[in-house]
């Protein structure tokens, strides 16, 4: 009997392990209407839908509890859920919140990351209804699931771009990756030398883009008093490139995006620039921004780029065109996933 090979998952990646691992379930409840391969799964209740999206964040993965506070983490571990609600054209209403606890973890402490969720709940007016609460012999482990509500007409897929969309992102982008850096070089040179005080001041924009990332709910409201409902959809938990990617497959289509249009903030670029980096890097693969990246008809270019915070990068193209980054020169780089994989993150 010839050996089964046996394959590792970083050779699979998170995506494709994802794919493998489901592509055996089949739908038997008629009310399910989508299940995985979105930002949320897809219940059908008859009037309306309910969207249902799950997280799980390891300490030592996921975040470092050497320089993110607990009430900060417990803000973001239920703001991302939220990000992905939002994605969908969703509105959230209620999260249900699980820890797994080490020893070390005293109760204030607990209690510091149960504030940062009630800030957030109490912020983006959900209900926290429940959840699970457990010994862990590996340090800290959240999970959060969120549950939302939308009408059916008004539903956004990843799948629903068209040929000649517009591509639309909101705010800007590798903030975020930024932030984690600044915090992971004070982290260094603490650890080099105790008696190192870190120097956070100057960086307040991208370290709380990090710390503190707030889901792009303005944007949806925005849209909706114009009248826009976005043909696809997406938020950027991965960087710009992986989550267009995500559409372009779903969607069956390509992409053309142009360099010079995506948006990079100030500090961004000073930031990229102090560890010599080219801004457009994390802004393209840097992920965690929970920014939105959406798609149009090209008929609402006026009303979209009307809106503020909205900018338009590219357009859809055909399949067979691929996905393309085309610089200020007129050269066409083909786009690559290379976000965060939490199977593969170093460091
Ligand atoms: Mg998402």
């Amino acid at each position: 009997m010839a050996a089964r090979k046996i394959r590792t998952i970083e050779e699979m990646g998170e995506f494709g392990l994802i794919d493998h691992l489901t592509s055996g379930f089949s739908t038997l409840q008629e009310s399910t209407k989508l299940g995985v391969g979105d930002d949320a799964a897809v219940i059908d209740h008859g009037a309306y839908y309910q969207v249902i999206t799950t997280d799980l964040l390891l300490e030592g993965i996921h975040f470092d509890l050497v320089y993110t506070p607990l009430k900060h983490l417990g803000y973001k571990a239920v703001v991302v859920n939220l990000s992905d609600i939002y994605a969908m054209n969703g509105a959230p209403r209620q999260v249900t919140i699980s820890v797994g606890i080490s020893d070390k973890f005293s109760v204030e402490a607990l209690e510091e990351l149960y504030e940062g969720v009630r800030l957030a709940c109490e912020r983006y007016r959900v209900d926290m209804v429940g959840g699970d609460t457990s010994a862990s012999v590996t340090g800290l482990i959240i999970s959060v699931t969120a549950i939302g509500t939308l009408r059916k007409e008004e539903l956004t897929l990843r799948s629903g771009a068209k040929l000649h969309n517009l591509i639309c992102v909101s705010g800007d982008l590798g903030a975020a990756f930024m932030g984690l850096k600044i915090l992971e070089r004070e982290k260094q040179l603490h650890a080099a030398d105790p008696g190192f005080q870190p120097e956070l001041k100057g960086y307040d924009y991208v370290l709380e883009r990090f710390l503190k990332p707030e889901p792009r709910v303005d944007i949806l409201l925005a849209l909706k008093e114009s009248g826009i409902i976005p043909k696809a959809m997406i938020d950027v938990s991965d960087g710009l490139s992986s989550d267009l990617l995500h559409i372009c497959k779903a969607s069956r289509c390509g992409c053309q995006i142009y360099d010079d249009r995506i948006p990079i903030a100030d500090e961004t670029r000073k930031v990229a620039g102090e560890f010599q980096m080219e801004p457009l890097v994390p802004a393209l693969h840097g992920g965690e921004d929970y920014e939105l990246i959406f798609t149009v008809p090209l008929s609402d270019f006026d009303r979209v780029s009307a809106i503020p915070g909205v900018h338009v990068v590219g357009n859809i193209t055909e399949e067979k065109a691929g996905a393309r980054l085309v610089t200020g020169e007129g050269r066409a780089i083909p786009l690559q996933a290379q976000g965060w994989n939490a199977f593969t993150r170093q460091g």
